[in-house]
């Protein structure tokens, strides 16, 4: 109606001149239009003139079982009336400590004990300080490195931002540089065109060996990486590649820490992923966004008893771990992703699986396209790389704006897409019919 499209223009308004969006650029900081959306039912999110489109990357990631789940939207007002907030500093309430109890019999190992948090970002830093509190009780003061790699996203708190693979944006902020030990990106796309995959894995084995070496493992705390890079496009790494680094870890008492924000809860058909899609047990797990399907901010660490025990056994009743937020435990975002899990469980993580195959087989037939390079992806996770030549992978330059351009044609077709630059990175709600797949992939086809 009218009046609602007055309410969008006004409130179109009111961001450019009052709401800071996340990522900025410089140039156009606090004065910036983003579309605007309305509504979701279900895989589709309505923008502001009414316009139905598949929600292609899932928000962030995030909206799992879908856009406007009644189950989930009636947990969040039971257990404000029932109990609204409580200190997580004196007091507990009964959702987190019995979701607690279902992560860790999700969880692989020994992983048996969870903090939970606001979100990935406040996970992984939560995770870190950790890591450097375990060395610090243990007297191994010097052992505060942190190994990442290009290519991967953690966050944006100080800690977990220093983490990140893009150097773009570390150019213009300060980050704890000094502390990180960044190595390649294990992309087996951009890998030299003559070789294999098993040399390519070796390689990046041998690289993780050597700057542990270099560094010494008695300056390094801590790896930490995601199992598939989301954010630096979906990236599957070669397979025994995790596993390798996950035993030069063990060998040198270097916490092995899964950044498990995308791929848990349900993104590759199992709860967490490391173990079931890996086989590899860490010694932390953090997790976020898929926990409450988008529909409370929450994430959390799962950490090991192995190290608890440690810490317990330490001698050091004075040493504190002094890390705990506001908002730690929060009882609506613990009952929502209580009835989450439920979801998950019931069927939604058999589903996810059974349509996985479906939606690589429709996706990868974009590659017939002259601009696609690749499509790659695992479970309901998939990225559709565009490049200027398909024989030697050269990438499509920033400037043509040719990422921009697919993202605007899809999304007039009816299509949500993340701008990524080149990248069309797919993750939608695990919810999504065949019939919407197809729709999805014929848009992208038409769009590209
Ligand atoms: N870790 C990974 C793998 C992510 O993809 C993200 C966000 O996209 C984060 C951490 C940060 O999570 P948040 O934005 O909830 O702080």
């Amino acid at each position: 109606s009218d009046k609602q499209a007055n309410l969008y223009k006004k409130a179109t308004q009111e961001a450019v001149d009052h709401l800071v969006q996340p990522w900025p650029s410089a140039g156009s900081i606090g004065a910036e239009a983003r579309g605007m959306l309305a509504s979701g039912e279900g895989v589709y999110v309505h923008d502001e003139n009414g316009r139905r489109l598949i929600d292609g990357p899932a928000g962030m990631w995030c909206t799992n079982v879908g856009h406007r789940n009644e189950v989930l939207a009636e947990t969040l007002k039971e257990q404000a009336m029932e109990l609204s907030y409580n200190s997580p500093w004196y007091t507990t309430n009964e959702p987190s400590a019995e979701l607690a109890r279902r992560i860790a019999e999700h969880a692989p190992g020994d992983l048996n004990h969870v903090f939970f948090t606001t979100g990935g970002s406040t996970a992984v830093e939560s995770a870190l300080r950790f890591a450097q509190f375990y060395s610090n009780v243990r007297g191994l003061e010097g052992k505060k490195k942190i190994i990442c790699r290009d290519g991967g996203y953690h966050g944006s708190t100080y800690l977990s931002a220093s983490l990140n693979g893009s150097q773009r944006s570390r150019n213009w902020m300060d980050f704890a540089d000094e502390m990180m030990i960044r190595l390649s990106c294990p992309d087996p796309f951009r890998r030299p065109r003559d070789m294999s995959l098993e040399d390519f894995c070796a390689g990046l084995v041998t690289e993780f060996a050597d700057a542990v070496r270099e560094h010494g493992p008695e300056n390094i705390a801590a790896f930490v990486g995601e199992p598939i890079m989301a954010s630096g496009g979906v990236i599957v790494p070669p397979e025994g590649y995790f596993k390798a680094i996950r035993d030069i870890c063990s060998a040198n008492d270097i916490l092995f820490i899964v950044d498990e924000v995308v791929t848990a809860f349900g993104r590759l058909g199992h709860v967490f992923a490391s173990e079931s899609c890996f086989d590899v047990v860490p010694d932390i797990i953090t997790f976020a966004k898929g926990v409450t399907s988008g529909y409370f901010p929450l994430g959390g660490m799962v950490v090991s008893d192995r190290l608890l025990d440690g810490l317990r056994a330490s001698n050091h009743p004075e040493a504190m771990f002094a890390h705990g937020l506001t908002y730690s435990s929060h009882p609506i975002g613990c009952a929502v992703a209580l009835k989450n899990l439920d979801i998950l469980e019931d069927d939604l993580l058999d589903y996810t699986r059974e349509i996985t195959p479906y939606f690589h087989e429709k996706l990868k037939a974009l590659e017939e396209l002259e601009l696609v390079g690749e499509v790659r992806g695992m479970g309901l996770m998939a990225c559709i790389e565009c490049v200027a030549d398909r024989k030697s992978h050269n990438p499509i330059r920033l400037d043509t704006e040719v990422g921009v351009r697919i993202d605007r044609h899809c999304q007039e077709l009816g299509l949500l897409v993340r701008p990524l630059v080149h990248m069309c990175v797919m993750s939608p709600p695990l919810v999504i019919t065949r019939a919407q797949i197809d729709s999805m992939a014929d848009i992208l086809h038409e769009g590209i």
